[in-house]
């Protein structure tokens, strides 16, 4: 079972997937891992995405980059685990690329999704829950100025990436959770749907 954990910086992800590892690994070999990184190259990549402070990275060698790193990670971890029966859980995966670098960025995202599919071989989750945060910020601001290309010029960029993560809310094997939840809520409402696909 292949279990992707999405949303936007700051929104539970971490303490969730943490949570939901420790409850797995009772009954389960469980491998927990995370985007950019999961093996020893893909981290060197995240590093030099992350860390570069000197010059200006260009949308499209960010997004290749971001292919690199999952292609590493595809295909030395997660698809080796997957072939031997584990549950692997990660943040973030195709979709984070989608939204960060095909809507944020302003790449597009059929651009993303194609150098995606090459980079994972066309492997998706089986379970990729998007965390809602309600992009709370962009109503309100909505509401204030009333014209959308104000309220688009004016939205914050963690505002922009909650919004663009609500294009692939209908997407196969996307279960949307209500992340303004307390951490005991998302928590259920992540096991129901991971126990479901087990029994
Ligand atoms: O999830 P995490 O905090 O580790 O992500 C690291 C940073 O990389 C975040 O600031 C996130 O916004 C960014 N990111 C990105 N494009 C991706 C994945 C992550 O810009 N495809």
């Amino acid at each position: 079972l292949f279990i992707a954990f999405e949303g936007p910086d700051g929104c539970g992800k971490t303490t969730i997937a943490s949570r939901i590892t420790e409850t797995l690994q009772a009954d389960y070999d469980v491998v927990r891992t995370r985007e950019p990184g999961g093996t020893a190259i893909s981290e060197t990549i995240r590093n030099l995405i992350l860390d570069n402070h000197n010059v200006a990275m260009t949308a499209r060698t960010e997004a290749l980059l971001y292919a690199a790193a999952r292609a590493q990670h595809t295909e030395e971890l997660i698809r080796p685990a997957l072939d031997a029966g584990k549950i692997v859980i990660t943040e973030r995966y195709v979709i984070s690329s989608y939204v960060y670098q095909g809507f944020a960025r302003g790449l597009g995202v059929e651009a993303v999704k194609a150098i995606n599919a090459f980079a994972t071989a066309q492997l998706r989750p089986d379970i990729t829950f998007i965390f809602d945060t309600k992009a709370q910020r962009s109503v309100e601001r909505k509401l204030m100025l009333g014209a959308d290309r104000m309220e688009n010029a004016g939205a914050s960029f963690h505002d922009s990436v909650a919004q663009a993560y609500r294009h692939f809310y209908d997407d196969d094997g996307v279960v949307v959770i209500d992340a303004t939840q307390s951490i005991d809520e998302v928590y259920a409402a992540c096991m129901r749907e991971i126990e479901t696909r087990l029994s």
